[in-house]
């Protein structure tokens, strides 16, 4: 089998790693609505269905008025982007792109060219392990329906993907698939993206102190009324009750946090879990983790690399994330969690675990 070969890089973090035995997740948000500080200041919070999932904006303002504003902006800015990177529309550039794979270069607009060379520079960064390209074996798989491919297929389609063939012109703003065949998906990246996006659009909008989590894909910035920093729960990958149950709560100092996990979307076919994280050298699901949060100061990193950490397996995922200076909760297959140094001033494990 192909190892992914992870580059040695420049970014040095030397960092020791904690041990935590249990559990895992899904991010939560811990905030009260309309919690009030002594200047009047209050939360204000709306969620929506964008990008097929839910968006949830929360803002520190003075007034009603103000935060509706700004909060419209921010939906507005999370609505136009998920109508451009969709998989599933037919219009969109993701859909042109897609549609042109093999044939020529697609015109892109300055948003679609940017998160795809995040991206590529993630795949870059981890030796293929993120690869945006993995599409067409995505397409094989039907979570719902709890159908698994012909394994035959699967192999076949294994030779459509490859980050390497994507050519990106900035001077043309143009994205092509070299290969008919290959399928874009920017599943992986798209609501980190999302959520940098509406945080710029909230503090253009004069909110110092607000919160967006595209589902599991958050970033917030400055504190909250009571002078506190923003908190999110990471869920327990595999709940025991019926509520949702969480491992920890991490603060958020102007931070964005996303959470990978087998537990999203999967079906289990004799004993064995089927998920929607795979391997690109293989077309199967990534074998190591239950859940891989990471913490770094824009969506995208965490978004990409959570959904790479996952591929990658705790070892050489642990690696990366010291390796690029971010933050991380890994849980391993067996229940195991392990964090960066960085993450222990962040994380506060519940008791029960
Ligand atoms: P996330 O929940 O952010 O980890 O993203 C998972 C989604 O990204 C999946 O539903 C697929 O659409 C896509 N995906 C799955 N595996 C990969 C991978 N190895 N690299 C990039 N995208 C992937
Ligand atoms: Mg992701």
């Amino acid at each position: 089998m192909k190892q992914f070969k992870v580059p040695s890089s420049k970014f040095k973090v030397n960092r020791s790693t904690c041990s935590f035995s249990l559990l895992t997740l899904y991010v939560l948000l811990l905030t009260v609505l309309m919690s009030c500080s002594p200047k009047k200041e209050s939360i204000y919070r709306k969620t929506m269905i964008q990008m097929d999932t839910l968006v949830t904006i929360n803002v520190v303002a003075e007034s009603g008025e103000k935060a509706d504003m700004a909060m419209g902006k921010a939906f507005g800015e999370i609505d136009k982007l998920g109508a451009s990177l969709s998989f599933f529309s037919d219009e969109g550039d993701l859909s042109s792109i897609n549609r042109n794979a093999g044939i020529g270069p697609v015109r892109v607009s300055p948003d679609t060219m940017e998160v795809i060379e995040r991206a590529v520079l993630t795949s870059e960064r981890t030796g293929g392990a993120f690869d945006v390209t993995v599409g067409p074996e995505i397409s094989l798989w039907d979570f719902a329906a709890k159908q698994k491919p012909d394994d035959g297929k699967i192999r076949e389609r294994l030779g459509l993907v490859n980050y390497q063939w994507i050519t990106l012109d900035k001077k043309e703003s143009t994205v092509e698939l070299g290969r008919k065949g290959m399928l874009m998906d920017l599943g992986a990246v798209a609501k980190g993206f999302a959520a940098d996006r509406a945080v710029e659009e909230l503090k253009k909008n004069g909110i110092k102190s607000g919160l967006v989590a595209v589902a599991g894909d958050i970033r917030a910035f400055g504190l909250k009324p009571d002078g506190k920093p923003w908190r999110v729960g990471i869920r327990n990958p595999r709940q025991k009750g019926k509520d949702d149950e969480l491992v920890a709560t991490v603060e958020l100092r102007d931070m964005a946090i996303s959470t990978s996990g087998d537990y999203e979307r999967y079906f289990v076919m004799d004993g064995k879990r089927y998920h929607h994280i795979l391997d690109p050298r293989t077309g199967y699901p990534a074998e190591g983790c239950r859940s891989v949060t990471v913490m770094a100061t824009d969506g995208v990193s965490a978004d990409s690399f959570s959904t790479a950490v996952f591929v990658l397996g705790p070892e050489k995922g642990m690696e990366v994330l010291r390796r690029m200076g971010f933050e991380g909760l890994i849980i391993d297959k067996e229940g195991n969690m392990t964090t960066t140094a960085g993450m222990k001033d962040a994380i506060e494990f519940q008791r029960s675990n």
